[in-house]
């Protein structure tokens, strides 16, 4: 720590001098475009992502030492399971190898088949998508409410037909979609709800967490997402059978009982479980979640509070039920138009030139080749008629999800970890850039 008398007389004098001089120079540096030689408003150094301590280390150095390395011989996952469904308010949750498998078994334990349809959503994470085609099952895709950056849910219920087979929406960027409108169709409808809450930990809807709205709730702790632990997944569900369903899929299709492991073989299954180690991070860095979750949250609304009157800076719009945004991005959508038509790609440029680094986010993904060239194998080919395949083409348009993917803005969350002069910084910058838009579109 840098005490008073760490101070040389020399550095105070240099430090005293920089004060009288620093003002005239900050104006009018401070004003220009860092793409056209001014000071950057941002020194540019965010929060790093993941963090850990001693506690970690000291975590994973127990496990090495006890030689108890799987879930079947130690305690760390059970643990953990039991830990992760308490704090979400869950009877029961299981830890995965990761968020896809977590998906997957989710959707094959609802009994999702081959040749069967699943609703998704067009702005997301691959893996969504991915987690209904391992299991040879179509992805329908809902366009976007442009405005939170979430499923349409006015555009659902026109997607089902008689092979729907489940409803998967997503939380995106730790907000959360419309759960009232899905619950309410997907009831009417009979079809089972699978969250992707892989971006929403601590995320509320009407004041409950989410994941617990459908017949499960999927995480990822996957070392980019808010809670960390390398690779690593979780479902959580109030369905103990259901639970139980997904622990025999995950475990080679053994079952488990009250005293512990038979040994028996009930279904087909996969290895999907989570081993001792990332249990034993991923303990740890749950019991950091909560007061990381706060810090976010209030960045978060600061920074919505500062961009609030920058026009053509659309943050992305909170459903009346979202009661806490768990702020896995911070998603906006840009207009050039009040940029004096500066595009997105240098209005970028000229943000990380202000050492604010942000992302463009998704390109549409319901137009992506690989859709096509996994149709066009085997085992699509097998499943689905020429008509089905021409029939979900003819049906496969997102006009909204088209324009916000030429639109959106992210800031990732190890920012909202940063102070309020973060916040303060990434503003200035929006501004700065604004003010300046027709002289950098020259640039
Ligand atoms: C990260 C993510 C997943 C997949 O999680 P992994 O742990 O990487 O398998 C699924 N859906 C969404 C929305 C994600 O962001």
């Amino acid at each position: 720590m840098r005490t008073l008398k760490s101070i040389t007389r020399r550095g105070f004098v240099t430090a005293g001098a920089a004060i009288t001089t620093a003002p005239a120079f900050a104006i009018s540096r401070n004003d220009t475009p860092a793409l056209l030689g001014g000071t950057p408003a941002h020194p540019g150094r965010f929060p790093v992502w993941p963090v850990f301590d001693r506690r970690e280390e000291q975590a994973l150095g127990e496990t090495l030492r006890s030689r108890k390395w799987l879930r079947v011989n130690g305690q760390n996952v059970n643990r953990f399971e039991q830990a992760y469904a308490q704090v979400f308010g869950a009877k029961g949750c299981l830890a995965t190898s990761n968020g896809t498998s977590a998906l997957m078994l989710s959707l094959k334990a609802l009994g999702v088949c081959p040749g069967d349809e699943v609703i998704v959503p067009p702005y997301t994470f691959i893996a969504t998508i991915n987690a209904v085609m391992m299991l040879y099952a179509l992805p329908v895709f809902v366009d976007t409410d442009r405005e939170t950056f979430q499923m349409d849910p006015r555009k659902i219920e026109a997607a089902i037909t008689d092979r729907t087979a489940a409803i998967l929406p997503v939380h995106l960027g730790g907000s959360a979609a419309d759960l009232d409108s899905i619950l309410a169709i997907a009831e009417r409808r009979h079809l089972p709800v699978v969250e992707d809450a892989c971006q929403a930990h601590l995320g509320e809807w009407r004041n409950r967490k989410l994941g617990t709205y459908g017949a499960t709730g999927c995480f990822s702790f996957q070392a980019t997402k808010n809670m960390a632990c390398g690779e690593g997944g979780a479902l959580i569900t109030d369905d103990l059978a259901l639970l139980e369903k997904c622990f025999a899929i995950h475990s080679h299709g053994r079952a488990r009982t009250i005293s512990g492991y038979d040994f028996t073989y009930r279904t087909a299954g996969a290895n999907l479980r989570m081993d001792e180690f990332h249990a034993a991070l991923a303990s740890t860095q749950l019991s950091r979640l909560p007061h990381q979750s706060e810090t976010r949250e209030q960045n978060a609304a600061y920074l919505t509070k500062l961009l609030h009157d920058i026009p053509g800076i659309l943050p992305a719009r909170m459903y009346g039920g979202c009661t806490r945004n768990a702020w896995h991005l911070f998603m906006l959508r840009y207009q050039p138009e009040a940029f004096a038509g500066l595009s997105r790609s240098a209005f970028l440029k000229a943000l990380a030139a202000e050492g604010v680094v942000a992302s463009s986010g998704y390109s549409p993904l319901n137009l992506e080749p690989f859709l096509k060239n996994t149709f066009a194998g085997r085992d699509f080919q097998s499943l689905f008629s020429k008509e089905r395949l021409a029939r979900w083409e003819e049906r496969n348009s997102c006009p909204e999800n088209d324009k916000l993917c030429l639109e959106a803005v992210w800031l990732t969350h190890n920012m909202l970890l940063g102070t309020r002069t973060d916040m303060e910084q990434i503003a200035a910058a929006f501004r700065k850039i604004q003010m300046h838009a027709a002289q950098l579109l020259k640039a």
